[in-house]
């Protein structure tokens, strides 16, 4: 590899080798630019997405019903309610439309979107809208080979993503120590930390608000610096229990609508 798959700066420096799917020996690379940890040539891939979602992940439903709650609490405190009942999200990468059908089950009008797996729960919700007020990408950059090409994508489509990824230190862990290299499943190849995420905020003319840890929220306008903490602090106390009593399920009208469009 000679030049980096975000910034494509070509000052790359060995961070480790390790082997992958127990038998591809891979060296990971950081760009100097941009500080992004990236796989070499990641050729395993499709013998890593056999099935779209890894064998191992035991923790799927609870992380769902997480960032379910994480992320309803932050458009809460961007939008406010009465935003957020007319609003259009869209969930990028969205596997087999959990998030899409729990969002839509506490009321938000999301979509599902994933160029790489199949949509076995939201069906009848696919994203094929021009604009939408929020993405969000749960768990969808470190897979990516070329994130910043994702990131002008959905900026094309909204003005502000809220997502996941780990966010590394300043120097890369030891391979031995830090479980979200995924070694074993090979899914996982691109890693950011801080200064990946400013480089993008920078080059796309972004805010960037970051836990400093695995929640981020990009966005065009000016987010208030406080929004992920107070919906992480209200979170602990159930106030989503409140707020989804505020909005109204589709869970019902949902199913109306699809058995409509099956008679017709
Ligand atoms: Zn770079």
């Amino acid at each position: 590899m000679t030049v980096c798959r975000c910034c494509s700066g070509s000052d790359l420096k060995l961070a480790f080798r390790s082997k992958v799917l127990d038998k591809y020996a891979v060296d990971y690379v950081v760009c100097r630019q941009c500080c992004l940890l990236q796989a070499v040539n990641p050729h395993w891939l499709v013998e890593a997405y056999d099935e779209s979602i890894n064998v191992s992940d035991t923790g799927i439903m609870s992380r769902n019903l997480g960032f379910r709650d994480f992320t309803a609490l932050t458009l809460w405190g961007m939008q406010g309610l009465n935003r957020m009942k007319s609003s259009r999200y869209m969930d990028f990468g969205g596997g087999y439309g959990i998030f899409v059908r729990l969002m839509r089950d506490v009321g938000l009008d999301f979509y599902w979107s994933d160029e790489y797996s199949r949509n076995l729960l939201a069906r009848g919700f696919e994203a094929n809208h021009e604009h939408y007020d929020a993405v969000v990408a749960f768990e969808v950059f470190e897979h990516l080979v070329h994130p910043l090409e994702s990131f002008e994508e959905i900026f094309s489509l909204s003005p502000t993503l809220i997502f996941s990824t780990e966010l590394y230190p300043t120097q890369p862990p030891d391979p031995k120590q830090w479980w979200y290299y995924g070694f074993s499943h090979g899914q996982h190849i691109t890693f950011f930390n801080r200064r990946t995420l400013d480089y993008v905020a920078y080059v796309l003319g972004l805010n960037l608000l970051t836990d400093g840890h695995g929640l981020h929220v990009l966005s065009r306008d000016t987010v208030s610096g406080k929004i992920l903490f107070k919906a992480k602090f209200l979170r602990r106390f159930g106030a989503q229990k409140l707020l989804y009593k505020a909005l109204v399920s589709k869970t019902m009208s949902d199913n109306r609508l699809l058995l409509n469009r099956k008679k017709f």
